[in-house]
């Protein structure tokens, strides 16, 4: 594979931008490669500056569930061009989008539109800590909620303490609210209540976690959240920036049945332009100013462009449900020959999966938590990511990620996928 100029192009980036990249896991360090510069996509295919095509399970990350370039998105949001970028007072399209998520997610009654899931979870959380009037939020060790200050922790040292800066820069008081339980451990949340829970204002969880891998709710975890957030007067808040309108229109509160307090969204609903939003019941949204004592803002949020992408995506997944059925479907197909490419190779594999979100976790264990995520031999996965890449088939260039299979994925590149899976 002649990969010539995403090097020339890698390299002029590195003099200008910080490791060459606007994301660190574009940079393909973990797997110990150079990024691929990518220069058009159409449907499942993504086409980089040398000419090399691949079948593309990174979907930009999430928002793909339509693939690349879907024509009748690209021609609305080109009319919507033609009529202005954004003008900073109200718009049609913005109660437009509104009432579809609202309908969508009945738990949301009132929703605001921001412009990235970073700042859809703070703003969650300000709103959370001011209808509640405490400080404290729970999240869970291996969640991702985005890069703001407070959500970029790790564990204290003991247990039950409050967690510590997992990124330089961050100072310590401002992650000193923040408490880390273990995913699927009722116990841990227990105790963290037993101990704060009159001062904890929210309970944050993504219902699939999704950026440590794929790893699935399991025993009852999140009607056990929903419960126990009641039990001490805490909110519900369920970051579903990758799952929601992916595991199903309704998102994965409907998936699993479990309706939170608040609910935060990115990537499907931006129809892959920056856009996210927040939301939740009535009375809790009305914090937000102006009719709140919340402050929350934003110069481009639900700008025209962005809205438009996510009212035509959202229009066109409502329209064909039978899409969530075949992505499932297709899913299982990848899911499996994973499976079995850990039987020819001998390699352990685990393969996680729910709807069309899966990952291949090179470890013998159950992967239920962060410890047992991060169980997975990187290098198998590196090695693996490599074939894949070899193959014309191009995944998340990170153990930590989930590999995304879109409505546009077809049997034959379904067939392919798992003809080079199962080539040694
Ligand atoms: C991607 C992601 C975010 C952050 O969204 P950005 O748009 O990258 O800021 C937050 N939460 C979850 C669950 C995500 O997957």
């Amino acid at each position: 594979m002649n990969t010539k100029r995403s090097k020339e192009l890698f390299e002029k980036s590195l003099e200008k931008i910080p490791g060459g990249v606007n994301s660190p896991v574009r940079a393909f360090r973990s797997v110990g490669r150079t990024p691929l510069f990518i220069h058009h996509a159409a449907g499942s295919r993504i086409t980089d500056v040398d000419g090399n095509t691949f079948i593309d399970y990174v979907c930009s990350w999430g928002p793909g569930i339509l693939g690349h370039a879907h024509p009748q998105v690209i021609r609305a949001v080109q009319e919507a061009c033609s009529r202005g970028l954004t003008y900073g007072a109200p718009t049609e399209n913005e109660l437009i989008l509104a009432e579809m998520i609202c309908e969508a997610m009945p738990s949301v009654e009132k929703v605001r539109l921001v412009s990235s899931g970073t700042e859809a979870v703070m703003s969650a959380i300000r709103t959370a800590r001011g209808y509640t009037g405490r400080d404290y939020i729970i999240k869970f060790k291996g969640n991702y909620h985005g890069h703001s200050d407070g959500l970029l922790v790790k564990a204290g040292s003991a247990a039950l303490t409050t967690a510590v800066p997992d990124s330089s820069g961050v100072p310590a008081s401002y992650t000193e609210n923040t408490l880390v339980a273990l995913y699927n451990d009722k116990e841990s949340v227990q105790e963290l209540m037993e101990k704060y829970g009159e001062k904890v204002a929210a309970i944050i969880v993504e219902p699939v976690a999704a950026n440590m891998g794929v790893v699935l709710p399991e025993n009852g975890f999140l009607k056990f959240l929903r419960e126990i957030t009641k039990e001490y007067g805490a909110l519900l808040i369920f970051d579903e920036v990758i799952t929601g309108f992916r595991l199903g229109y309704g998102g994965a509160q409907e998936y699993f049945g479990i309706h939170p307090d608040m609910t935060t969204m990115g990537k499907i609903v931006g129809g892959g332009m920056p856009m996210a939003a927040y939301g939740g019941r009535k009375e809790i949204m009305d914090m937000v100013s102006p009719v709140g004592p919340v402050y929350q803002a934003g110069t481009l949020s639900g700008n025209p462009i962005a809205t438009t992408a996510g009212i035509e995506t959202l229009k066109i997944l409502k329209a064909h449900p039978e899409y969530y059925r075949e992505i499932d479907e297709k899913a299982a197909k990848i899911a499996a020959a994973l499976e079995k490419r850990g039987e020819i190779t001998g390699i352990p594999v685990t393969v996680n999966r729910v709807g069309s979100l899966l990952c291949a976790f090179f470890t013998d264990r159950h992967v239920g938590d962060y410890d047992s995520a991060t169980s997975s031999d990187l290098q198998a996965y590196a090695a693996y990511f490599g074939h894949m890449l070899e193959g014309g088939i191009y995944v998340a260039p990170s153990q930590y990620e989930a590999m995304f299979v879109s409505a546009a994925h077809s049997d034959e590149d379904i067939e392919r996928t798992c003809q080079v899976i199962l080539e040694r």
